[in-house]
């Protein structure tokens, strides 16, 4: 599986909890989520949304009393020679209640979606600022990296201690997954500068450092795949170096 196709299934998900997903789309992500763990715990989020929406406010027979007083509210109740409105219950009417909290789920699931797309975005052009400033600074010393995958430099300014990591064409990696920057220290060991993922769909990826010591007392930086939220030293395979 690529991270791509799980991209793909994990945004079905949320119609598939509602059963909303035709019958080819449903052997697939039933087949996926066989495999995937990652996926099975996001279907059991939405089916525990949908359900709590769902039964939240239950299909109810009003009572005859509650029927009496609100009859005599309706602005016909004084004039009897208009036909009268039927309050029953009705199943169509529970199923309208029903669609229109399903509709609210959507909602709400596209909601979410569309704010993850807009912080995402937000942060991406943050990140292009600061590439730029450090760019039109002239104390910015540029580094190129060294990897096997991809291509970029370190803009570094010595000076106010910040630097910025553009990569180009570092592969994305699945949700379970992270980029960890490190700094290395002359003795060998290995301080955390931050996590970050591939912007999907960018070529380039831009990512700010700014650690609590002097880039001075660091020989270089280094970045490896590691589990997702990061580890406390490398563990995994390196994918780029810089050596200052
Ligand atoms: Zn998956």
């Amino acid at each position: 599986m690529t991270p791509d196709e799980h991209t793909l299934f994990r945004e079905n998900i949320p119609a598939y909890a509602l059963g909303a997903l035709d019958a080819d789309e449903t052997a697939a992500l039933e087949t996926h989520l066989e495999t995937c763990a990652s996926c099975q715990t996001e279907l059991a989020e939405y089916r525990a949304l949908s359900q709590s929406l769902l039964t939240a406010v239950p299909p109810k027979q009003p009572s005859a009393a509650l029927r009496k007083r609100l009859r005599s509210r309706l602005p016909g109740a004084q004039r009897p020679a208009q036909p009268r409105w039927n309050f029953s219950f009705t199943p169509a009417l529970g199923l309208a209640v029903l669609a229109l909290f399903i509709l609210n789920v959507f909602s709400l699931i596209q909601l979410r979606q569309i704010q993850a797309q807009q912080a995402a975005l937000l942060t991406r052009v943050e990140n292009a600022q600061v590439a730029l400033t450090f760019l039109s600074s002239p104390n910015v010393q540029t580094l190129p990296i060294e990897s096997e995958q991809a291509s970029g430099t370190l803009l570094l300014d010595w000076e106010n201690n910040q630097a910025v990591l553009v990569t180009r064409n570092l592969p994305p990696l699945p949700p379970e997954q992270t980029y960890q920057i490190w700094l290395v220290q002359p003795d060998n060991g290995r301080v955390s500068a931050g996590t970050f993922h591939p912007e999907s769909g960018g070529t380039y990826t831009i990512q700010p450092l700014s650690p609590s010591q002097p880039f001075a007392n660091y020989l270089g930086i280094g970045v490896t795949i590691e589990p997702a939220g990061g580890s406390d030293a490398p563990t995994g395979k390196r994918v780029l170096k810089v050596d200052f």
